[in-house]
């Protein structure tokens, strides 16, 4: 959906000979897109070739469901002793949604980008109340104020959206909705106008310190980023501690204004439903609702790079929109694609810069990383040109190997602790539904607490 009627005439040539850079990108998402972007405004004359297997915005980036978040999934691994977020990381990522608008607008990136928010809701279970009062609970624990995250009562949660249920909500402006594939290719279009050197249907099948082996032809570089998140497979450093978990996504067909202020969203705010299945909304600029849900892990933890995903994984997640908006009965869905995420082992995402190996990294966002590629982008793009800047001393920046990250479990191992997980969710779910929030709902929610903590 999100690539209809997009230019795909642009795509550049396969890379057929050897060449040189300064430095190399592997990974054609965001956060290569990113990194080369701020290595251009950092050094405009660093000479940088990025290598995309497929193309632009073939992995996540261009097939996400375009929350553009300041928040990190997993940042309670980076608390300081006080038990709340540095004040320079809280700042980092309070004013990451409002940059990275500025950026938008100052180089005509025009990806529908709004910046209204976001509503994380009790809307169909009273059990749903007490865990939208733990998010809430758990960001003032970190630190953020009630500018950054406040409870709206039902009331004004019904203002807002129009939910079956609505048993109040945390709302945050620090949400922005994006269409990701026009932000993937409208940064590619800069990036490529800065002079990076980007060459698709170009994989590299080994990376070593100095030198991408690519196809048809070796990249030597001083500096090399891998860029491949949940796309990282054999052959990739990366591979095995990153693991690709499939999420995925369907659409309606675009609603008239009658039916649109039935549903709310008028400031176009995402909306998310407090489940542990990770609903997330938006309000598409051509009045489409796309609607996603945590998925599944393909066996051997292969990503997923075909866009269909299964009928029976697409009505689950209808069944979910009807639920929490009846007023959808009869609407067409007309959309249904997945993608994969990267999960490191540690819960938590990373920049790694290795000066040693001269090899960098961003990642493991464990499916939010529309915003945090922004961030960890310009964090590369200064670790890579040795700027001093705040970003670099984030907790969240190391400057040690790759190894460092650490690897999972060999397989079926994480496909069963999934999949085990994934059923005591279902479970949770069916139970909620049927007979509320009681002793059985209560001891399977425990069960889910066990098999994910995070
Ligand atoms: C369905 C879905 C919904 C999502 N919704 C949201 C959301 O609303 N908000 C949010 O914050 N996040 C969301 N995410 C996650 C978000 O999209 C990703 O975190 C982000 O796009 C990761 O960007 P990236 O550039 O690091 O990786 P990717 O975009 O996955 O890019 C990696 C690229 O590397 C390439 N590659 C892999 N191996 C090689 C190789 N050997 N050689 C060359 N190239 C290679 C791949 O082809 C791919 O293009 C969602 C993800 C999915 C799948």
């Amino acid at each position: 959906m999100w690539w209809d009627g997009l230019d795909r005439d642009a795509v550049e040539p396969p890379l057929e000979t050897d060449t040189i850079a300064d430095i190399a990108i592997v990974g054609g998402g965001y956060t290569g897109l990113w990194t080369a972007y701020f290595l251009k405004q950092i050094q405009p004359d660093v000479d940088v070739v990025l290598v995309e297997a497929k193309q632009i915005g073939h992995g996540a980036s261009g097939r996400n469901g375009g929350w553009l978040m300041g928040a990190l999934e997993g940042c309670h691994a980076f608390v300081d002793d006080s038990g709340t977020l540095p004040v320079i990381a809280r700042q980092q990522l309070t004013h990451l949604v409002s940059r990275a608008g500025e950026i938008l607008a100052k180089e005509s990136i025009d990806c529908d980008f709004h910046h209204g928010g976001c509503v994380m809701a009790a809307a169909r279970h009273d059990a749903q109340v007490a865990r939208a009062q733990k998010i809430l609970a758990s960001f003032h624990g970190l630190g953020f104020g009630e500018d950054d995250y406040r409870w709206l009562t039902p009331i004004e949660l019904s203002n807002r959206i129009q939910v079956a249920n609505p048993g109040g909500a945390v709302f945050t402006p620090h949400v922005a909705r994006i269409q990701p594939a026009k932000l993937v290719t409208g940064l590619a279009g800069v990036v490529k106008s800065l002079g990076v050197r980007v060459f698709e249907h170009t994989r590299a099948h080994g990376i070593q310190s100095g030198l991408i082996h690519c196809d048809r032809g070796n990249v030597q570089a001083g500096q090399i980023v891998v860029a491949t998140e949940g796309y990282s497979e054999a052959g990739n450093p990366l591979h095995r501690r990153l693991i690709p978990v499939q999420t995925g996504m369907v659409s309606t067909e675009p609603l008239s204004d009658a039916q649109w202020s039935g549903l709310g969203f008028a400031n176009n705010e995402t909306f998310a439903d407090c489940t542990r299945a990770a609903t997330y909304l938006q309000r598409t600029a051509d009045n489409r609702l796309v609607i996603g849900a945590r998925g599944h892990y393909q066996p051997g933890g292969l990503p997923q790079h075909g866009l269909g995903d299964t009928r029976t994984t697409g009505q689950q997640r209808e069944r979910i929109a009807l639920s929490l908006f009846p007023q959808l009965a009869g609407v067409r869905f007309t959309h249904n694609w997945g993608g994969s995420v990267g999960v490191p082992r540690g819960w938590h995402p990373h920049v790694i810069h290795d000066t040693y190996s001269g090899i960098a990294t961003a990642g493991g966002y464990m499916g939010q990383g529309v915003g945090a590629s922004f961030l960890f982008g310009q964090t590369l793009a200064e670790l890579l040109t040795g700027e001093d800047t705040d970003r670099a001393r984030m907790p969240w920046v190391t400057r040690r190997s790759l190894e460092e990250l650490k690897r999972w479990e060999p397989e079926p191992v994480p496909q069963l602790g999934l999949k085990a997980t994934m059923m005591a969710f279902t479970a949770e779910e069916w139970l909620l539904d049927r007979y509320g929030g009681g002793v059985p709902a209560k001891a399977v929610g425990w069960l889910c607490e066990q098999l994910d903590p995070h």
